[in-house]
């Protein structure tokens, strides 16, 4: 579970994410999306404990993990979350197999049980094939499914995703939409996916938020978005007029 309770976060004067609510189950999908410039980023940042939080509280099962009043946040590697980016930053020297097995090195993991992880993340996104090929011998599509085999070969239980498709074409894209899902299902975490790809958030998503200006005009599964849409922003968004 995911609970965000007022949370807030100024850069100076400026507020970029302002008194957001909401709450999602284990297991849930929950996609970040809205205009460039409307906090999507600074939340992921915050629920990776990357930012502090100004207000506010982050709430990771029965564990707090950024406090805004007490101006406190539990570091990235203690909180349990594995994070993709746009930019995939795979080590350029080492191979496929190396890269995914570097977070469970840096974990202590043995050997024996680094290799068994790193062979099944590797089939899971059925890159089994490029194990020993290095990062510029592989396709943008094939690196950001490196990328995302080595997020979850620690076992995060939550996935952080900032716009991780943005860089790929269109069909590749819309491949890459099945498979992603097809992963969060069989990893069992509880996903965050941020974009400003409004098919994209409405096509994965078990629950949206609908950001703007650093709030959440709406949160609703898709279908409650398209059923009832609470602003003419959100209506614009969906395409059916309020
Ligand atoms: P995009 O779709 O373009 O990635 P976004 O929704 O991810 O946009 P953020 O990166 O979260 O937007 O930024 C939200 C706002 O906060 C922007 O106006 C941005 O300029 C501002 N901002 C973000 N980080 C900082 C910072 N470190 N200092 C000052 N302002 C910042
Ligand atoms: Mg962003």
């Amino acid at each position: 579970m995911i609970r965000l309770e007022n949370l807030g976060k100024s850069f100076g004067k400026f507020d970029a994410v302002r008194e957001v609510s909401l709450e999602v189950p284990k297991g849930a999908f929950l996609v970040l999306v809205g205009p460039s410039g409307c906090g999507k980023s600074t939340m992921l940042r915050m629920l990776a404990g990357l930012e502090t939080p100004t207000s506010g509280r982050i709430v990771f099962g029965k564990d707090t993990v950024s406090d805004g009043e007490k101006g406190w946040t539990i570091d990235p590697a203690r909180r349990n979350v594995g994070l993709v980016f746009q930019s995939y930053a795979l080590w350029p020297h080492m191979t496929v197999a190396g890269n995914v097995d570097w977070p469970l090195k840096v974990a202590g993991l043995g050997k024996p049980e680094r290799r068994q992880r790193t062979d099944e993340v590797l089939r899971l996104l059925a890159i089994d094939g490029l194990a020993g090929r290095y990062p510029n011998e592989i396709s943008g599509g094939q690196q950001q499914r490196v990328a995302i085999a080595r997020m979850i070969a620690p076992r995060p239980g939550i996935l952080l995703f900032d716009e991780p498709l943005s860089n790929l074409d269109a069909k590749l894209r819309v491949e890459m939409r099945t498979e992603l899902l097809r992963v969060h299902r069989a990893t069992g975490a509880t996903s965050v996916y941020v974009t400003h790809d409004q098919v994209e958030a409405m096509t994965m998503a078990s629950h949206v938020a609908v950001l703007n200006g650093g709030r959440v005009e709406q949160f609703d599964p898709p279908a409650g978005l398209v059923a009832d849409p609470h602003t003419a922003f959100v209506a614009t968004f969906v395409g059916t007029p309020p």
